[in-house]
């Protein structure tokens, strides 16, 4: 059975409505984040949103931009939409999800090293591997551009993943921008988040509403992951320090992971490119 997947860029208009409600907000700066991002018990995404944030400019270049904080989008003509099964990375006989890179001659060994340990996190239990680019077409360029990011899904041809030095270069940060390579958004903008989490919009930093927004997403029949590597952390774009991001149910429970794929990412990974189950890698 054909799954339609995951990807529409067929977003929710939640936020413009609430971006009016606080237009006027007095509360406009990014108060107490920087302390807030510093906190020890840091996400994955909190590192990307300290790099993104405040080394990299919002807008790539003249035609590309980040939207959700991370997700590179070109205008124009290949801002194509993911929808389907069309944006997958194509699957080998041999059942393995091979995916093709080329790292920057800019890369320390030692840096080349945590790439590769990013890469290892996402191979371990799923299907996927990266292997060294030599004739493939379609590949990632793995380059330490200004700030963490990756487009969604394979695009078709070369695409790059910009892993600054030395802030992007941790495994955790590594392997969430490998995931929207991947062909993964961020687990709270699954179309069913208010079911799990309530967003705290009047504590968010009124210039990074967007980020909040819902995507058509399919579920894969996998519950909601609070501690997915894709998960926004409980403070992402606070601009007073309170949180963004609430647990429904539980306070207790912790959002995101900083070092590591969760257990559901990686069956996420595996129901996506039909894989089957983890022990079998
Ligand atoms: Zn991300």
């Amino acid at each position: 059975m054909e799954r339609i997947i995951l990807l529409c860029m067929v977003s929710t208009c939640v936020s413009a409505v609430h971006a009016q409600k606080f237009l006027f907000s007095p509360k406009w700066g990014p108060i107490g984040y920087k302390a807030r991002e510093e906190a020890e018990d840091g996400t994955a995404m909190d590192k990307i949103i300290k790099a993104n944030e405040f080394q990299a400019s919002r807008v790539i270049d003249g035609t590309t931009t980040l939207r959700e904080g991370d997700i590179a989008v070109t205008s124009g003509r290949r801002s194509k939409v993911c929808f389907a099964r069309s944006c997958l990375w194509s699957k080998s006989v041999d059942g393995h999800v091979y995916i093709a890179y080329k790292l920057s001659e800019d890369y320390t060994d030692l840096e080349t090293k945590v790439i590769k340990k990013g890469m290892e996190n996402i191979e371990k239990g799923t299907c996927v591997r990266f292997v060294p680019r030599t004739h493939q077409r379609d590949y990632v360029d793995i380059q330490p551009k200004s700030g963490c990011w990756s487009y969604l899904g394979a695009r078709g041809g070369k695409q790059t993943v910009s892993l600054q030095s030395p802030d992007c270069l941790q495994v955790g940060v590594i392997a969430h921008e490998f995931m929207h390579a991947l062909g993964f958004v961020h687990e709270q903008s699954r179309f069913d988040r208010d079911n799990y989490v309530t967003i705290m919009w009047p504590n968010i930093w009124r210039d990074r509403l967007r980020n909040f927004e819902k995507f058509r997403t399919e579920s894969l029949d996998l519950p909601y992951d609070y501690g997915s590597i894709m998960h926004f952390g409980k403070f992402a774009y606070s601009q007073d320090g309170q949180p963004t991001i609430i647990p429904k149910n539980s306070k207790d429970i912790k959002l995101g992971q900083a070092s590591s794929l969760s257990h559901i990412d990686k069956l996420k990974i595996n129901k996506l490119y039909q894989c089957g189950d983890t022990d079998d890698y």
